[in-house]
This record gives C-alpha cells, sequence and structure tokens, in this order.
C-alpha cells in the first residue's frame, strides 16, 4: 500500500509563537507530495522536518488571511534561487495572482520556472486537480472572507497480483501493470487466464478532509462525509463560543460534533488560538463526543491506514 501521510508544518491560527507556527501542512500521497497552505515560517518547518522542498509541485490555499499563506512568496522565491525548473501548479483565491504579481514586479524577479495559477471557486465544490490515483477537491467554508477547504481523494487502486499466480501462471514483468489495472492474462501457450483468478479485491480508496477556516457549518458534511482523516479547526475552546461565533471560528467541542455528523473515521484537530499553552483541554472536550481524535502537533506525521 503506498503511503497518505499528512505533515503538519504549522497548526497554530492568527500569529506565530514561540511554540506554535501559522498553518501549513504537507500530504504525501501516490508519490506525489502536496502543499495545503503556506502560513509565515513554512518553509523553515520544511526544511527542519526534512520534507523534500522541490517535490511539492502543487499548492492549495484556502483564504487570504494571512496566517494561511504569508509563507508563500517566500517559498516561491527560495525555489526559483534554488534552481527549480519544474512547473508548480497553484490553486487559491482569485485575488492571490495579484498580490504574488506586485511582490515578484517589485523585486524584479522572473521565476525560473512556470508558475501556473488556477482560481478556487469559493462558492461551491469543484474538482481542481487530477492525476491517475488521486483527485483533489475544494468546497466552500463559512468565514469572514471566501474560504475553502479541500478534500484529498484516492481515485483508483490497483489490484494487487496474488503471489502463488506469479508464479503458476509464469506472469512476465511487462504484463503485470496491465492485470493491476483489471486485464486478464494470456500465458505462452495461449490461454486466456481471468483477472480475478489472478488478482485480490483492490484496497478501500482513502481520503483527507481539510476544513480550516470556518465557523460551525453542518453543510461541509456533505463534501467530506466518510472520510478517513478530518483535519477540522478548533481555534478556541467551548467556552469561547461567542468569540468563536464572531470570528467565524469553531471550538473543539463542535468540530468533534462535525466528525460525528461526517462520519468521519478520525478526526485531527488543529489551528490553535495563541492563547492556550496546554492544549489538553481540547481533547478532552473532543474525545467525549468523538473518540477517535487527535490533536495536530508540528512535525508529526499521520498516516492514512
Ligand atoms: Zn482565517
Amino acid at each position: 500500500m503506498q503511503d497518505f501521510n499528512v505533515t503538519i508544518l504549522g497548526c497554530g491560527s492568527a500569529t506565530p509563537t514561540a511554540s506554535r507556527n501559522p498553518t501549513s501542512q504537507v500530504i504525501e500521497v501516490c508519490g506525489r507530495l502536496l502543499l495545503i497552505d503556506c502560513g509565515e515560517g513554512a518553509q523553515i518547518q520544511m526544511r527542519k522536518f526534512k520534507v523534500k522542498f522541490q517535490k511539492i509541485d502543487t499548492i492549495f490555499i484556502s483564504h487570504l488571511h494571512g496566517d494561511h499563506y504569508l509563507g508563500l512568496i517566500g517559498y516561491l522565491q527560495s525555489m526559483h534561487l534554488l534552481g527549480r525548473k519544474n512547473p508548480l501548479y497553484l490553486f487559491g483565491p482569485a485575488p492571490l495572482k495579484e498580490i504574488l504579481d506586485i511582490q515578484f514586479k517589485y523585486s524584479y524577479t522572473a521565476l525560473n520556472y512556470e508558475l501556473v495559477f488556477t482560481a478556487t471557486n469559493t462558492k461551491q465544490k469543484e474538482l481542481l486537480f487530477e492525476d491517475k490515483c488521486i483527485e483533489v477537491h475544494s468546497f466552500p467554508l463559512s468565514h469572514r472572507i471566501p474560504t475553502t477547504g479541500f478534500l484529498v481523494k484516492e481515485k483508483i487502486k490497483l489490484l494487487p497480483i496474488k503471489k502463488e499466480a506469479l508464479a503458476e501462471y509464469k506472469i512476465s514483468v511487462a504484463a503485470i501493470q496491465s492485470i493491476k489495472e483489471g486485464g486478464d492474462y494470456t500465458t505462452e501457450d495461449g490461454t486466456m487466464i481471468p483477472n480475478k483468478l489472478i488478482t485480490m479485491p483492490p484496497l478501500p480508496l482513502r481520503s483527507y478532509a481539510y476544513c480550516s477556516d470556518t465557523i460551525y457549518d453542518e453543510r461541509i458534511t456533505e463534501y467530506i462525509r466518510g472520510t478517513d482523516l478530518l483535519y477540522h479547526e478548533s481555534t478556541f475552546l467551548h467556552d469561547m463560543l461567542k468569540r468563536a461565533k464572531e470570528t467565524f471560528h469553531t471550538t473543539a467541542l463542535q468540530a468533534a460534533q462535525i466528525a460525528v455528523l461526517a462520519q468521519a473515521k478520525q478526526l485531527l484537530l488543529g489551528h490553535f488560538s495563541a492563547r492556550y499553552n496546554d492544549l489538553s483541554d481540547f481533547l478532552t472536550e473532543a474525545k467525549p463526543v468523538f473518540e477517535n481524535t487527535l490533536l495536530a502537533e508540528e512535525g508529526t506525521t499521520y498516516s492514512i491506514k
């Protein structure tokens, strides 16, 4: 089974603190690296946690509050200075293009690589990106400015070939890919072996949902139903519900309620307000509602099995 991992680079909200960076995370899926949000300091965190910096080829920005994208210009410039040649695909709210253009214009920077920008639709769900093995969708969140969440989904699963079939039918290396994709196999003497005799059922498709920033909004559950891992913001504890509502954020208790309604398999809480040093109360609050809850920790990789 290929790795499907989420590495947290930053899980703080608003301002950086000595112990937490603003939001950013790297997703490893189907052999590629995706970046979701790029708060200030994201590239330093990548260095610290040994993320393969130049291997990231697609970046998704949820919204234009600074704690979700102020690290982007620095990261794009570093890749330029380090000699990147491969194109980089960037998805985010439409004004992001203008912001980047003006920064490059006044620093007289012409990137060595192609930066391909696509504006996200902040009003409805949209397929942003797909390759042979994954799809990435955006969907609207309810925040103070236009914001999207992201859903990263495996698309197809290759069929595992039974070990004993390899020897029994002397399956050649050249035929393996087509069998994994569902094709039958013809032996050297011309006998056709049906695919289902030589393969096992595919493993279930996995998905990861990212929901930050948003007020408590049950409508989002339709976009993320049954996801294996749900990252949901929990900026505040529930005793600050009034503040959460005013700022269009969510409490830990509410994030757990969303996980229940969405039938998520696991919940990862993040986007913690700088006012909290000890985060244990977030778990105390969320777990009675949704038991399989974890706290995001910077530098930790969460595997989706
Ligand atoms: Zn925000």
